[in-house]
């Protein structure tokens, strides 16, 4: 089928010949023609590089009249990162059309957006809490809405906006159409789907809750102790990977990024601690690819919509499974083919088996790489480096007698093994002392046994974290009061929303919350104790003023005891901050700079 089939206006399909997009994919020759009709309600269940945007986008942008200025459509999605890449998608649709779309999103200032959709927004793409706020102000009209699309709807509700679309859905009139995105479909999405639509079009691409089929899920079984040492082996091994890899928490993002970092990889982190700035700094350098890797955290990774990503490494599998699906997802868009790669530790089996039966997929066991072949992979990567290479005559022609002579009497094998020598001699050092890594059954719980040694490897969420008991947990966390309760209309939602978005970080960052009377409390990692503290305090809620502190223990049913004002809560656990590094990442042209960077004497031998 064509895009001209479809029945799209003149003006879009105009836009896509400049985009350069040839061909339908499957859920856009499905959804198209029928959000294009009447009555349009329609449900997709389609992951992310699927195409998806497009799938909507290319039918409102044609159905809104051009030069109004109430809003005839609105999209809501989960983060701002996804609702500015929404946008820009949209605008590239629409460039022959006189429309206008803008965006709205939490953590940034409101006063601007109010004025933007006061110029005229044809169509708003928003978060939303930011959405709900700038309805409630008045700012934003939605009487006119004839199309709501809900993108990423399993995302939102798993970061607690379920009342926040409620309540927008309920300020649309009643004959709007509904079209909802989801990769997944869990009962609350149904309950929208039944709710806000009638007799909506299903369309499913894959199975319900399945994901992606270009996507090659590959687990590696690995010793606690060796998890950082197999990750450096699995990306020397694929010296092309633009990859992203997931940790679990914050520090040990901010712990193996650093690592790497100093190693020579060209790797980032990108995790809640960081700034917006910050974020959009690293992001920026990752999308033009001068980061090859990014080390994220599941909630600063969400929304992450980069093409051509080759390979998404779980340095750590995610507490939440359907995190599994979005972690891989981020691969293997667009049609193309991608990896997702597990490192667990060999008590970690079952967490593979939980996948595979929740997303109906299958993972592969995996080899670690044998130092050999990591060492082929390599040199490989810089003979066809040295054979793509451009030379430029001119440029060189007077330096290359004096070079010449000093090679002669070397034959071109000998010139040859020396520069592959002079490069690579470190690493090939590095990987002829290195073992394999592949663990036996059993080995995690042998170290715990008889190995004394090895006590900085815990750093990298060692063998007792892996017990998962709930203390450990309970330790992790703080716990905040804050100065208004129901009295004041707070609810959980209005709470997360308080939080996130004057801190920027999402919904999931938030643990209990418990809304009483006239205040209440939340709860959150100690890590983010102070960013929380700092930048909730006076934010405003409906009105009234957000006073937050820190409490000094956990209360026993509701209660608890404040910590004097001005204590700064969180255990002083900034340490982690000397992981911002400044400057650029190291670069790693070379392809062998991970043993390069690395002196002998302080490796561990694997
Ligand atoms: P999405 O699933 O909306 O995030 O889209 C994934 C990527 O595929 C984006 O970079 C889109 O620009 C691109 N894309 C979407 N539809 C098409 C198409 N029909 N032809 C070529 N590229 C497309």
């Amino acid at each position: 089928m064509t895009f001209e089939e479809l029945g799209l206006k003149s003006e879009v399909l105009k836009s896509l010949k400049e985009l350069g997009f040839e061909a339908p994919t499957p859920i856009q020759e499905k959804a198209i023609p029928h959000l294009l009709g009447e009555n349009s309600d329609f449900v997709g269940l389609a992951q992310t590089g699927t195409g998806k945007t497009a799938a909507f986008g290319l039918p409102l942008v044609s159905k809104v009249k051009e030069n109004v200025k109430i809003p005839q459509g609105l999209v809501i999605c989960p983060t701002r990162e996804l609702c500015l890449q929404i946008t820009k998608d949209l605008q590239s649709y629409s460039t022959h059309l006189k429309i206008n779309i803008v965006s709205v999103y939490g953590g940034t200032d409101i006063k601007r957006q109010m004025t933007d959709v006061k110029r005229g927004a044809t169509i708003i793409v928003a978060t939303p809490g930011r959405l709900v706020d700038l309805v409630n102000r008045k700012a934003i009209n939605l009487q006119e809405v004839e199309y709501v699309v809900l993108d990423e709807a399993d995302e939102m509700l798993n970061m607690g906006f379920k009342e926040d679309i409620d309540a927008i859905l309920n300020q649309t009139p009643d004959w709007k159409n509904v079209w909802l995105f989801s990769a997944t479909m869990p009962k609350e999405v149904a309950f929208i789907a039944k709710k806000y639509m009638e007799d909506p079009l299903e369309v499913s691409i894959g199975h319900k809750n399945q994901s992606n089929e270009n996507i090659d899920h590959i687990y590696f079984v690995v010793k606690e102790r060796d998890r950082y040492a197999a990750l450096k082996r699995l990306i020397d091994f694929n010296p092309n990977i633009y990859g992203l890899v997931f940790c679990r928490t914050r520090i040990e993002t901010a712990a193996v990024a650093d690592k790497l970092g100093k190693e020579g990889y060209s790797a980032e982190p990108l995790h809640g601690d960081l700034s917006q700035a910050q974020r959009d700094s690293v992001m920026r350098r990752f999308r033009e690819r001068s980061i090859q890797i990014l080390v994220a955290t599941d909630v600063a990774a969400r929304g992450i919509d980069v093409d051509d990503i080759t390979h998404v490494i779980n340095y750590n599998l995610p507490d939440e499974i359907e995190n599994y699906t979005h972690r891989s997802g981020r691969t293997a868009r667009a049609g193309k083919k991608g990896e997702s790669l597990v490192l667990i530790n060999t008590r970690e089996g079952y967490k593979i088996r939980q996948i595979e039966g929740k997303i109906r997929t299958t993972f592969v066991k995996g080899e670690i790489p044998e130092p050999k072949e990591i060492c082929e992979a390599q040199l490989l990567k810089l003979v066809s480096k040295v054979i793509a290479t451009e030379v430029k005559e001119e440029d060189i022609a007077e330096f290359l007698p004096p070079v010449m002579q000093a090679f002669d009497g070397l034959t071109k094998e000998e010139v040859i093994t020396k520069f592959i020598s002079a490069e690579f001699n470190r690493f090939i050092d590095y990987y002829n002392r290195a073992g394999d890594l592949n663990a036996k059954a059993g080995a995690d719980r042998e170290d715990d046994r008889g190995n004394r040694r090895g006590r900085s490897d815990r750093s990298d969420r060692g063998d007792r974290g892996d017990r998962g008991s709930g203390r450990r947990d309970d330790a992790n966390k703080t716990r905040f009061f804050v100065s208004l309760g129901q009295r004041d209309g707070l609810n959980p939602g209005g709470l997360l929303r308080v939080v996130c978005d004057s801190t920027g970080l999402k919904s999931d960052s938030v643990g209990k919350i418990d809304i009483l009377a006239s205040y209440s409390f939340f709860e959150a990692d100690n890590e983010l104790a102070d960013k929380i503290i700092k930048e909730v305090n006076g934010a405003e809620y409906e009105g009234h003023k957000v006073n937050v502190e820190v409490t000094t223990k956990k209360p026993s049913g509701g209660g608890g005891a404040r910590r004097p004002s001005g204590h700064r809560g969180g255990g002083g656990d900034r340490s982690g901050g000397g992981n911002r590094r400044s400057g650029g990442a190291p670069r790693r042209d070379g392809g062998a700079s991970s043993p390069r960077r690395d002196g002998g004497s302080k490796r561990r031998r694997n």
